[in-house]
């Protein structure tokens, strides 16, 4: 599975009955988190902003900045459990309204939205909560909304050889609405439509109605 990037790595899982659907063990590992060096470091970054790390209220904080962006960058490894498509679905499989977090890779702030995603059975179909936990585990690393919406898309695409895929994420970016340009309430969509859900108009239409980005 090499052709994830940010050191991503799966493996099949092999240890499970005969009978039992094929899951993909997915665990995204960062390069390697060394909290003593980040907090190291955040101290030296606050002081040089002019910030007193001196008062018993601010003592800490190097160290709760450490841990934060770990957490922020530590995804939940999760198995991707997929099904057989016994009965032919054949219509339109959507998650709304996925919470999603994630940290832009330009000023590392949070920006923060919803993802909608969904796609159209092939052979095989996927535990509904694991839509959720596709997005997250591309979604906690340093990211760009626009490579995340595609990211997500096409591991689908690859993972579960669906008919089709979409994803659409709008998300609030703090380095808009907090600095910069400021502009508070704004959010930016994006997506990405794959196989029918890009070629075909109905299937298309249909998935951007659901989601609401269509209106
Ligand atoms: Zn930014």
């Amino acid at each position: 599975m090499s052709e994830y990037s940010y050191g991503t790595a799966a493996r099949l899982a092999t240890q499970q009955a005969p009978s039992a659907p094929p899951a993909l063990r997915v665990v995204h590992q960062p390069e390697g988190i060394d909290l003593a060096a980040a907090e190291t470091a955040a101290g030296q970054f606050l002081e040089a902003l002019g910030i007193s790390t001196a008062s018993e209220s601010l003592r800490g904080t190097p160290g709760r900045m450490a841990r934060a962006y770990a957490e922020l960058f530590s995804p939940r490894p999760f198995d991707l459990t997929t099904f057989p498509n016994d009965e032919g679905y054949d219509e339109l499989v959507l998650a709304r309204r996925i919470p999603l977090r994630s940290v832009c890779e330009h000023h590392l702030l949070p920006f923060t939205g919803t993802a909608h995603v969904g796609y159209l059975p092939g052979s095989r179909i996927l535990g509904l909560s694991k839509l959720a936990r596709v997005v997250e585990h591309f979604a906690c690393r340093p990211q760009v909304q626009e490579r995340l919406t595609k990211q997500v898309a096409d591991w689908l695409q690859t993972q579960l050889e669906p008919k089709g895929v979409g994803v659409v994420i709008e998300a609030e970016h703090s380095c808009m609405t907090l600095r910069g340009v400021q502009a508070t309430g704004s959010s930016t969509m994006t997506s990405t439509m794959l196989g029918l859900l890009r070629s075909d108009a109905r299937s298309r239409s249909e998935f951007l109605s659901l989601t609401g980005a269509a209106s």
